[in-house]
């Protein structure tokens, strides 16, 4: 049975379809650890507890303790957490950058994670919004075949790839890293859902709203790289393994392209289809 997986207040749980969740170590009788990171090493206990939330007591409403600010990133601390520039040709062009010719890699080191509803700490008046499908990886691997990449997935989730362009172009040739690392720019979120869930894994719907004004609309069927693609690119250099994360890339519309940056008081919106939203106020 599909999940949707989550981190309240550090400890596993699953949602169902009717905003409860369920605490996972609570579902299982107390068998399953209560560590989010431990979670995503087991899809099968997360498929069959998944189908145990028919008859279990829930633990409350997923709406309220995302109102408390008590959900945190899916997977709060990968190994490794990659991040593709210029994904989307649209993008690219609004961008004034050529297309990639291979997958254009950078890292959003793990420290700058945080949850659905954390603040975005601005540490510049150059900080822009990337609103982006997150991929995490379930079976790791090395050389994964194109073909065979979907299994390695263990879900989807929504990211916030916030981007400091001024810090991103500070040196030649530019360090995306950092640029994109400033502690609390990656928010990422509210849950991970299992691929299984998807009508069409290789379309989906990608938007991000700024102060309730609409500035990304796009999906996934637009990428340059598509998901397989960049699953076995990475994993022909990098052993992939459970829990990395992959930020696939954001489309058109973000705000350097219009010379508009954010501010204090700002509230960034990132919604991905079938996943859920993503609420970030931005504060000095
Ligand atoms: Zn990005």
């Amino acid at each position: 049975m599909s999940f949707r997986l989550a981190n309240i207040d550090g400890r596993a749980a699953l949602v169902n379809d009717a905003d409860q969740w369920f605490d996972l170590q609570t579902l299982s009788g107390g068998s399953a650890s209560s560590d989010p990171m431990v979670a995503l090493t087991q899809p099968d206990v997360l498929h069959s507890l998944a189908a145990q939330m028919k008859t279990a007591e829930a633990s409350g409403s997923f709406t309220e303790v995302i109102s408390a600010g008590l959900v945190y990133a899916p997977v709060p601390r990968p190994r490794n957490s990659f991040a593709i520039g210029l994904n989307y040709a649209d993008h690219a062009a609004e961008s004034t950058m050529e297309l990639p010719e291979n997958p254009l890699t950078f890292t959003k080191f793990p420290s700058c994670i945080v949850g659905p509803t954390a603040n975005v700490e601005l540490r510049s008046a150059f900080a822009d919004y990337e609103a982006e499908l997150v991929v995490v990886i379930g079976t790791g691997g090395r050389d994964i075949a194109e073909a065979d990449a979907w299994n390695h997935v263990l879900g989807l989730t929504a990211g916030q790839d916030v981007s400091d362009r001024v810090l991103q172009f500070a040196a030649k040739p530019p360090h995306f890293d950092l640029g994109k690392s400033r502690d609390t720019y990656g928010p990422m979120g509210p849950v991970l859902v299992s691929t299984d869930l998807f009508a069409d894994k290789n379309a989906i719907k990608v938007q991000c709203w700024v102060n309730g004004e609409l500035r990304q609309d796009s999906t996934t069927a637009s990428l340059i790289f598509t998901i397989p693609k960049l699953i076995s690119y990475l994993s022909s250099v990098v052993t992939l393994q459970t829990g990395d994360v992959i930020f696939s890339g954001t489309p058109s519309g973000v705000g350097a392209a219009r010379g508009i940056f954010l501010v204090p008081g700002d509230i960034i919106t990132t919604t991905i289809e079938n996943i859920g939203t993503l609420t970030n106020h931005c504060i000095a």
